[in-house]
């Protein structure tokens, strides 16, 4: 089957297996799902991780290759299992059973057909769409109804950044479209009683070095799109150059503190009222999982 599903438009006759005939597009994945850890994970936004955690579904792959990329291991040296469909809703049940307050699909773009068939039925708890952003708004259309939170990265402002550092051509624009697309899907954001989100959009922004006006300009385009109440904004401080950020010296290194604090002001001074910032300690590699086959 020809793949269009993500902003690259491969066009390609992308395999349904590994093993099976075809040619792997820029994600170098096959259809089926490829997966490398599923799990309660505790260190999203309070909002989505709650006290029981958010059940995670790590996919291996992905239609970015960041040079930074801190799951580098699953995104660009596609550590994973190849799963069938069953074997992916059955994850999403066992995850539910240890009490997880939501499913967060994590890097799903690629698998966007398995994971439709996946949602057929609804589940029980939301369902988190956790996206680099760069999606393809016919693609998400189709989610409608299926994807309660969508928590995509708005990454670059300048398509030259994005070009450079994740080989993605018309980022702002692409990214912008289907992040206005999500919120036409889910509506203004919700909070239960234990301030867990029932259905909305998280717009993540994670600083990086040097890269200072990019974030204000960010910072503008959602002061200027969304009102009070109707997105939340998480303003990331925990880029940590990893993956083949050391043949980008200009990137190669933690985010200072300064550099946060300036950014994290020009937000408290913006119209955004609703959302999270970080403290420094986020930007240390102990929070990033094992991608060891866990739970699949
Ligand atoms: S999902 Fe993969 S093969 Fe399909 S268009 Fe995107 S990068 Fe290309």
């Amino acid at each position: 089957m020809e793949c269009y599903v993500c902003p690259h438009r491969c066009g390609v006759d992308r395999p349904a297996t590994f093993a099976g005939p075809g040619t792997l597009g820029s994600c170098h994945m096959p259809m089926a799902p490829v997966v490398s850890r599923a799990g309660l994970h505790h260190w999203e936004e309070p909002c989505i991780s709650g006290s029981r955690g958010s059940g995670t579904v790590f996919f291996t792959g992905c239609n970015l290759h960041c040079v930074f990329c801190q799951n580098y291991d699953i995104s660009s040296l596609d550590q994973g299992r190849e799963i069938t469909v069953t074997r992916l809703r059955q994850i999403y049940q066992e995850l539910i059973a240890q009490g997880a307050h939501n499913i967060n699909l994590v890097t799903p773009t690629h698998f966007a057909e398995a994971i439709l068939q996946s949602l057929a039925e609804p589940l029980s708890v939301p369902v988190v769409y956790n996206t680099s952003g760069f999606e393809a708004v016919d693609t998400l259309t189709r989610f409608k109804g299926k994807i309660q939170i969508y928590l995509p990265d708005l990454k670059y402002y300048d398509d030259r950044a994005a070009i450079k550092y994740s080989n993605a051509y018309e980022y702002f624009r692409t990214t912008t479209n289907a992040i206005k697309e999500m919120y036409r899907q889910v509506g203004d954001y919700e909070l239960n009683d234990e301030g867990l989100m029932t259905h909305g959009v998280v717009i993540r922004h994670l600083v990086m070095p040097g890269m200072l006006e990019d974030s204000k300009k960010i910072i503008d385009w959602v002061a200027r799109t969304f009102k009070p109440g109707q997105v939340m904004f998480s303003l990331m401080h925990q880029y940590v150059p990893y993956g083949k950020a050391c043949d980008y010296p200009e990137i190669n290194r933690k985010l200072t503190d300064e550099e946060y604090k300036e950014i994290e002001d020009y937000l408290l001074a913006s119209s955004i009222e609703d959302g999270f910032v970080q403290e420094g300690e986020a930007a240390d590699c102990k929070f990033i999982p094992t991608f060891d086959g866990t739970g699949v």
